[in-house]
């Protein structure tokens, strides 16, 4: 192969503003973290950056569990790992299913053979937890999986009745938080949740490469006593353990420039407080949805059930859902995510997620939809910034900043 004939350029992909499902805008500050030097993944300057990272994810996953690490991998890969040690075939299993990534779920669960028992909902609501009380009530289940928010739709699952479910059957509650860890309330060891999993480019604003994954004592019991090896070598979480832990056991080489970056999005967070982020993201939400009303767009999910950080609006009839992502896009930076599954076509998802989450992108998109709705021919209300802007008013100026 002739590379000569190739102009490889510098890499300039251009400044975006991401308001999609994922990634989201990363400040300057993880991306600066990034270009500290790669040290040995045994140099005890690395070693104590390793345990301030785990303070750091215990404090935002609010946990007193020991073993609460970044997982090698994006996100998909803490669902693995999460279901790959605490499942061996045979295992009853209820997944709740309202979404994409429940679906991904129990795709995971079947592969490890395991018996899944599926509780459906329909995609852009909550799933109901009588239903996955008379499921688990038939079959004793080891595992009660879901998942907190719900990317695929912008629906906000309440975890407390499933909690209960899951410990009046016996089983382990666990949770995916990947969309909503560092942007709304997820307190583990309030909460009873046995095993949780999250990703680092979503409500925690670094780059995509790690899977925050914290395991409580009970959990830890069951990977103990398995009858069989954990299937995965690389996500055998006792092995991985044993390097984050005190052993201090070499595994696999850390991505030790992610790492770097993850420490700093997590000490932004804990400077910023999890009180004032969760409520920056909810004043934000309020006044996106504002807007959006206001110029006669309507959102998906029922008020009540949304999530702060992932808003689902229906493309209104009339409009290409293409070419209007396309010139969001070209003509104003700006990156939002189209529907998934059923809902292609159907819904624009808006990601308000860490960082990405202020009043000047809520104001951004705003006036970037509506201008490019109305050079498609379409309709639209005007009024959406002022809306948007009475939210604001009627909250404390740092709120949303
Ligand atoms: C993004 C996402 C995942 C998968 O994470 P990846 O980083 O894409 O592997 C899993 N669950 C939810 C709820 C998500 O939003």
């Amino acid at each position: 192969m002739d590379l000569d004939a190739i102009d490889f350029r510098d890499i300039d992909p251009g400044q975006r503003t991401l308001m999609g499902p994922g990634p989201s805008d990363v400040p300057a500050r993880v991306l600066q973290a990034m270009c500290a030097p790669c040290i040995g993944h045994l140099d005890p300057a690395f070693l104590s950056i390793m345990d301030e990272t785990q303070q750091l994810l215990r404090f935002v996953f609010q946990t007193d569990n020991a073993v609460t690490i970044p997982v090698s991998g994006t996100g998909s890969a803490g669902m693995e790992t999460c279901f790959v040690n605490l499942v061996e075939p045979g295992d009853e299993v209820v997944v709740c299913v309202n979404g994409v990534f429940g679906a991904r779920m129990c795709d995971i669960v079947q592969r490890l053979g395991a018996n899944l028992i599926r509780v459906d909902a329909e995609w852009g609501r909550t799933v109901d937890p009588e239903a996955v009380r008379q499921a688990a009530k038939a079959r004793q289940p080891k595992l009660l999986a879901v998942v907190h928010a719900e990317t695929s739709t912008g629906v906000c699952q309440p975890l407390e009745d499933l909690r209960d479910i899951a410990k009046e059957s016996g089983a382990l509650f666990l949770v995916d938080m990947v969309t909503s860890l560092g942007g709304m309330e997820a307190g583990l060891d309030r909460m009873g949740i046995d095993a949780a999993y999250s990703g680092t480019q979503k409500c925690i604003s670094c780059p995509p490469g790690l899977s925050p994954v914290s395991f409580s004592p009970a959990a830890m019991k069951i990977l103990r006593e398995r009858k069989t090896p954990v299937t995965s070598w690389y996500l055998d979480m006792t092995m991985v353990g044993s390097y984050w832990g005190a052993e201090r056991k070499y595994h696999h080489t850390a991505p030790i420039n992610m790492i770097y970056a993850l420490r700093e999005a997590l000490r932004i967070i804990a400077e910023e407080g999890l009180k004032p982020r969760f409520s920056r993201h909810l004043v934000n939400h309020r006044a996106l949805v504002a807007g959006l009303e206001a110029m006669g767009l309507s959102m998906l999910v029922a008020e009540g059930e949304r999530l702060p950080m992932l808003n689902a609006v229906r493309i209104p009839e009339g409009a290409d859902d293409l070419k209007v992502r396309k010139a969001l896009l070209n003509n104003f930076g700006l990156e939002i995510g189209g529907g998934l599954g059923a809902l292609a076509g159907k819904v624009w998802r808006v990601g308000l997620m860490g960082h990405a989450s202020r009043r000047r992108n809520v104001f951004l998109f705003l006036s970037a939809l509506e201008t490019v709705l109305r050079g498609q021919g379409l309709k639209v209300k005007t009024g959406a910034l002022e809306a948007a802007a009475t939210v604001y008013a009627s909250e404390t100026a740092s709120d949303s900043a």
